[in-house]
């Protein structure tokens, strides 16, 4: 199959082009390529995507660990998780194309969580009624599948290890269908598709000014000096949402945080590889083997000291701290104390932006006329991008396509108060 090649703009000096579409969509990530994908996959309107980067999947999107799970406080946002869940599962039918790079890969994941029998019950309840296929399994259960694992459910103080008392949990949730996709190439394949429904796609063109008439959004500045005016603007530039929300003037009501997320991967050794995606309630942390099932990745532990937060996307350190990793893999020796540390230990950062507030994403108009943010996705924007790029392009279409999610378009919307988690990133 041919590859398509992200080739950057020319050096070339050429006069600035003036050209006009119905939406620019600022960003080609996974959430602007989903966006950019659902608007032309069930409409005729003329979409520009542009990104600053040379190729997909350079921001967060790329860093993403790219799990898939519909464990969440709101029973909206677990449908929107499971019917994303259903597009990567069924990729090439969502895509529509033949030989997509992206796949599902089903792991199951676990959630090792202080709760009483009554909690585990609602949470149980609220998955299976909107669709999750979830069990509740007992200790014995769980160490029956999975004898590594220890089932601690008492919180760890990382400043005081050696006074933990460990208390085992008597049930847990599990997730049967929670798998992971491939991120860059679920990114590159939603470009693809992108491109084939007719959106014009443009790396290495970035947006250096938002331009604006009476109030109104009317068009974006490029940095090849070439002016696009449109009737509407998408800003879905991730880490980078501020710089486009600053330059229109835009969204001052939530805090969103470009945060550095620190990720460990260990050699595996020669255990089977057959841990469930394991959601540690210990540490808020979290763990997954990677597909070679010959590492483990460990995403730190949710601290705020190893989440640091930057105010220039492009300029975060990418290795891991020597602190954080220690942290990480003892935290980890906590969860799976019988897990041989063999081989050699890497790591890197990426950013995500946390929404302050309540961790779940700003989705709509902005109080701006013609411009849409779809920002602040925490740690959620992966498994969420097939379903939010849905409700972006169904409310601006007006059209329904299928895949898409059972619920409001304005759940997310910029004047909504905010909604409920379970603490935490998690949400
Ligand atoms: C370590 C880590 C682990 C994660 N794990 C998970 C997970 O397991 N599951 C999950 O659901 N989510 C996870 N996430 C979160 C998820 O990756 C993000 O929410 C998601 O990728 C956000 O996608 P995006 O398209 O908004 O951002 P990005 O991928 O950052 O895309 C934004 C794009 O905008 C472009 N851009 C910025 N400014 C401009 C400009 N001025 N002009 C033109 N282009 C511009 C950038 O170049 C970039 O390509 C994780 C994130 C990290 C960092």
């Amino acid at each position: 199959m041919a590859r398509r090649e992200f080739v950057g703009k020319t050096d070339a000096m050429e006069p600035p082009q003036h050209s006009h579409v119905d939406v620019v969509v600022v960003g080609a990530g996974i959430i602007g390529s989903s966006v950019a994908y659902q608007i032309t996959r069930r409409s005729h309107l003329k979409v520009l995507m542009v990104d600053k980067a040379p190729g997909p999947a350079t921001g967060s999107t790329g860093a993403s660990v790219a799990i898939s799970r519909c464990r969440y406080t709101v029973p909206e946002v677990v449908r929107l998780a499971y019917c994303s869940q259903l597009a990567y599962r069924s990729w090439d039918e969502f895509t529509g194309l033949s030989e997509p790079i992206s796949d599902y890969r089903q792991m199951g994941a676990l959630w090792i969580f202080d709760r009483t029998t009554d909690q585990l019950a609602a949470e149980y309840t609220r998955l299976h009624s909107n669709g999750v296929a979830v069990e509740i399994l007992s200790a014995s259960d769980v160490l029956d599948r999975w004898p590594e694992l220890d089932l601690c459910v008492a919180p760890v103080d990382f400043e005081a290890l050696d006074n933990h008392q460990c208390r085992q949990g008597e049930s847990f949730l599990y997730e049967v269908e929670a798998g992971i996709a491939d991120p860059a190439g679920a990114n590159a394949d939603l470009v693809a598709a992108s491109e084939r429904e007719g959106v014009d796609v443009r790396f290495g063109t970035g947006v250096t000014d938002i331009v604006s008439d009476r109030g109104h959004v009317v068009g974006v500045r490029l940095d090849t000096g070439d002016e696009v005016t449109c009737g509407l603007v998408v800003n879905a530039a991730g880490p980078w949402c501020n710089q486009i929300n600053e330059k229109a003037g835009a969204q001052r009501r939530w805090t969103l945080t470009p945060t550095r997320v620190q990720l460990v991967f260990r050699e595996w050794g020669d255990t089977d590889p057959h841990l469930p995606i394991t959601f540690d309630g210990s540490t808020d942390g979290c763990y997954r083997i990677e597909r070679s099932g010959k590492q483990i990745l460990l995403v730190s532990p949710e601290i705020p000291r190893f989440m640091a937060s930057t105010s220039d996307p492009d300029d975060f350190r990418t290795n891991p701290d020597r602190e954080c990793v220690e942290a990480t893999l003892a935290a980890f020796q906590h969860r799976a104390p019988g897990v041989r540390h063999v081989g050699t230990t890497t790591g890197t950062s990426g950013l995500y932006t946390i929404n302050e507030q309540d961790s779940h994403p700003i989705v709509g108009p902005s109080e701006i006329p013609g411009l849409w943010l779809v920002n602040g996705f925490s740690g959620h924007g992966f498994k969420l991008a097939p379903g939010i790029g849905a409700m972006v392009a169904r409310a601006i279409t007006g059209t329904e396509a299928p895949f898409d999610p059972d619920i409001r378009d304005d759940l997310f919307a910029i004047d909504r108060t905010p909604l409920a988690t379970s603490g935490g990133v998690f949400a």
